[in-house]
């Protein structure tokens, strides 16, 4: 292990050479990737010296997403201390299940959990759990809502039609998770959303009327903190005055930008949060820990209990279920996401997660000073958003950012709302600098002026 150890130092000084020197990995075209790196499994074992080069090889060739040059996913950079906490996990090797075997990790996440739950004032009554990602956090409140208003499906199977909403801008993984759930895709109502791409209370209402009317069950509303493309929040307050109205489930998808609760600056964004009935966030986005960390907590921890227990002699042997995870988890095994969180929250504090959040806005300021400024970009993105969504001398955008990531200068994607494409920068890294958002857009800039786009 000391060997294993010592190599993976030496990869990792590498690497962070690399992405400083070399910000973007040049990107192997997929039907040359055999031929170019050995990535074959073979009969006898590879050689010292050769398994070293191979990784090292790899290492150098996958995607930096924690360098100064990735601004293509909702997430990206790299905190130390957080990082830290996943190597540790990874050596630990607990798996979350019962006290018995992960011991002081379960209180770790418990402190978590409870921690949040306080902050967004759920009760005294409210828990949660780590999810393998938002998606499957967002699974999980359907499924607690599916099951609160129709008691009878975990042992019967679906029989009559439930109907969920959400808005056209949300995630996809509503649809998806309608479809696991049994109640079908079919049965998912895309709710209109206004010019900042927030989701309508009046187009939410008047499908929930159009179903009862159909004799359907509307059961769940999923409202976003921070939608994929525009980076836009819902009204929490206004769609839970509906969801009370007509006895429905909230749930509050802050994948993305749910981290807001952090920032006193910025918590307005999910006012009337304490309404919902559930509410879901990843800190691999927002705060930046490695992938995945994502957090869902319930308001009344009966329907986490409800949706998910299963008894299993052979697994709970001590303890009271209270430190025994696994009773409340969608995975029996389950990787420990939680320490990751905990060392970058215990070694910043409250104010640190706080002003990592608020610099994310700084960044996101910046980058739209910049477009605002240059007549040669137009801005389509709005302010309290960290997606930065722009043209540039109304270069398409899908040809703008593969072309970018084809030379090896930029990691950038691109997105559309009304029928508009553009580019969609995301300032997620928190680490990064005033100067390095305006190094992207003199990027971008000399590129187009030496490739004549
Ligand atoms: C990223 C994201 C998800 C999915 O989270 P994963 O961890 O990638 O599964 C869900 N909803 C929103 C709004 C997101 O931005």
């Amino acid at each position: 292990m000391h060997k294993d150890l010592k190599l993976f130092i030496e990869l990792a000084e590498i690497l962070l050479e690399e992405e400083a020197n070399n910000t973007v990995a040049k990107p192997i075209d997929t039907d040359k990737l055999y031929q170019t790196l050995d990535l074959q499994l073979n009969d006898a074992p590879a050689l010292d010296e050769e398994f070293k080069s191979t990784l090292l090889q790899i290492v150098k060739n996958t995607p930096k997403t924690a360098s100064t040059s990735f601004f293509n996913q909702l997430f990206g950079g790299r905190i130390g201390k957080a990082t830290l906490g996943d190597l540790l996990a990874v050596m630990l090797n607990n798996s979350m299940y019962t006290y018995k075997v992960a011991g002081p990790q379960v209180g770790i996440e418990k402190v978590i959990l409870n921690k949040i739950c306080d902050i967004i004032g759920y009760g005294n009554e409210s828990d949660g759990t780590f999810a393998p990602g938002g998606s499957m956090s967002n699974y999980m409140a359907m499924l607690m809502a599916r099951d609160k208003y129709n008691s009878t499906i975990r042992n019967e199977g679906v029989t009559n039609k439930m109907v969920a909403y959400t808005s056209e801008a949300s995630h996809y993984s509503i649809a998806k998770n309608a479809s696991f759930i049994g109640i079908g895709r079919n049965q998912v109502r895309r709710i209109k959303t206004n010019a900042f791409g927030q989701m309508l209370a009046e187009d939410l209402e008047h499908q929930i009327k159009l179903d009862i009317k159909k004799g359907y069950q509307p059961f769940f509303v999923n409202a976003t903190a921070g939608t994929t493309v525009l980076g836009a929040f819902d009204n929490t307050k206004t769609i839970s005055n509906v969801c009370k109205t007509y006895d429905l489930w909230l749930h509050l998808d802050g994948a993305y930008c749910g981290s807001v609760i952090f920032s006193k600056k910025y918590k307005h964004l999910v006012e009337g949060i304490e309404h919902t009935d559930s509410f879901s966030v990843n800190a691999h986005k927002m705060l930046s820990t490695p992938l995945s960390c994502s957090i869902i907590v319930v308001k009344n921890k009966t329907y986490l209990h409800q949706s998910l227990t299963n008894d299993a002699e052979y697994l709970y042997q001590t303890n009271d279920d209270d430190f025994n995870l696994g009773k409340t988890s969608l995975q029996c095994g389950r990787r420990n996401d939680a320490l990751k969180l905990w060392t970058l929250w215990k070694s910043v504090g409250n104010k640190g997660l706080e002003h990592i959040v608020n610099h994310q806005f700084k960044l996101a300021d910046i980058a739209r000073d910049y477009i605002n400024n240059h007549s040669d970009y137009k801005l389509y993105s709005f302010d309290d958003s960290i997606s930065v969504c722009f043209n540039y001398k109304n270069i398409p955008a899908n040809i703008l950012c593969t072309k970018l990531y084809q030379s090896a200068k930029l990691m950038v994607g691109y997105g559309n709302f009304n029928d508009t494409e553009f580019v969609r920068m995301v300032t997620i890294n928190s680490v990064l600098k005033e100067e390095d958002i305006i190094a992207f857009f003199k990027t971008i800039e000399s590129f187009v002026e030496a490739e004549k786009l």
